[in-house]
């Protein structure tokens, strides 16, 4: 059974530095391996309303986890002041998670908030959020009147048992694909759908998945099974390779490769050859991506993660309060960014126990998916 953690005493987090010369953004700022920012994914609670197996396991993120005080999160206010330094260094994209983003209460103000943003190019950002759409019928048209413009659900198995299995609160599947037609009256299209394949739990849930998506306006993306956090006992035999997801499909439905909608894209593309859609394949296991990662992540309570699989995290937040000015955490983003080296998955066959030589891995639920 996965050892209980307590993140905050774990984490050996560091407050940025201030640099000595404060220089403008630019809108233009590139790491040690010339990857631009470009996206940034804003954790907005640490609290979620299912218990899946992969990810905030019932027996650690039970009744006695300590989740992040109230005062400790980042107010809409300190997520929309640094979100708005954000984008004046590049990012074009922003992405709002957890946790599960709709247990924030009022994020529709959040929303509205950050969809007054515009990219250093003028243009309105591409704001999304990832759920796991419990909520989406409830709220799927007042986070579009707030300016959403659209949202990822997860889905890890259509068949009710499975699905009950996985997310381990007994959450039925049909109240996910209610939220998620309720999401595509809304406008909040394209919709993706994540499914996170594990194997011997739902990967015989793939092909029902690639039939009910087929035809449909919505993108199914099958991510693999990554070793996030400390808590979900990940293990490589767990893992089904995206080509074997492919190989799997294209046994019944023929599949070919598209190519990738811009540099950076998370997902590899294919498209059945009867034209019938296409379909998503996240493979940061087999077929790493960091080379061309451009995503900050904000933790829950302001803390910058360079890396899916840091380790530690920069306190934004305590800047932020000390009461630091806006040319002062530009240039403290810009210094950190500049800095940046990660590529864990590139990486992690030689060096499984994370970055920065070891320590605990920060759990997805936290820095946010
Ligand atoms: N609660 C929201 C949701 O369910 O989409 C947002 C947060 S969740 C952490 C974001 C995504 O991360 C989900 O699609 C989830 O399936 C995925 N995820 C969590 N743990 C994972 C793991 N170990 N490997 C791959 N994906 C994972």
């Amino acid at each position: 059974m996965p050892e209980k953690i307590i993140l905050l005493n774990e984490q050996r987090d560091s407050v940025p530095a201030i640099p000595a010369t404060l220089s403008p953004a630019t809108g233009l700022l590139s790491d040690t391996l010339a990857r631009p920012l470009h996206d940034l994914r804003i954790s907005v609670t640490d609290r979620c309303n299912f218990r899946c197996v992969y990810c905030m396991p019932k027996e650690v993120f039970d009744k006695d986890y300590a989740y992040l005080p109230h005062k400790a999160l980042l107010s809409f206010e300190e997520i929309t002041r640094l979100a708005t330094l954000f984008v004046a260094h590049g990012v074009e994209k922003i992405r709002l998670t957890g946790g599960e983003p709709l247990l924030r209460k009022d994020i529709e103000r959040l929303v509205a908030m950050l969809a007054q943003l515009k990219t250093a190019s003028g243009r309105p950002l591409d704001l999304t959020l990832t759920t796991n759409g419990a909520l989406l019928a409830r709220k799927a048209q007042s986070l579009r009147d707030a300016g959403l413009q659209r949202v990822t659900v997860s889905l890890d198995a259509l068949d009710d048992a499975t699905f009950k299995r996985m997310n381990d609160v007994d959450f039925a599947v049909d109240e996910v694909l209610g939220g998620i037609d309720a999401a595509h009256a809304a406008g909040l299209g394209p919709i993706k759908v994540n499914m996170v394949v594990k194997r011997g739990m739902n990967d015989d849930q793939i092909l029902p998945m690639a039939r009910h998506f087929r035809h449909s306006p919505h993108i199914l993306r099958f991510i693999e099974y990554m070793d996030v956090g400390d808590s979900n006992g990940w293990n490589m035999a767990d893992v089904i390779p995206s080509n074997e997801v492919v190989r799997r499909i294209s046994a019944e439905l023929p599949l070919e490769p598209l190519e990738a909608n811009y540099s950076g894209e998370t997902a590899s593309r294919w498209r059945y050859v009867d034209g019938s859609g296409e379909i998503g394949l996240i493979s940061s296991v087999t077929q790493a991506f960091c080379h061309d990662c451009t995503r900050a992540r904000l933790s829950t309570e302001g803390k910058l993660y360079t890396c899916l699989f840091a380790t530690r995290g920069h306190d934004l937040r305590a800047l932020l309060r000390d009461g630091a000015s806006d040319a002062e955490l530009t240039g403290a983003i810009a210094q950190l960014w500049q800095a940046r080296g990660d590529r864990y998955s590139e990486t992690r066959t030689i060096n499984t126990e994370g970055l920065a030589g070891g320590g605990k891995k920060v759990e997805m639920s936290y820095i946010g998916g």
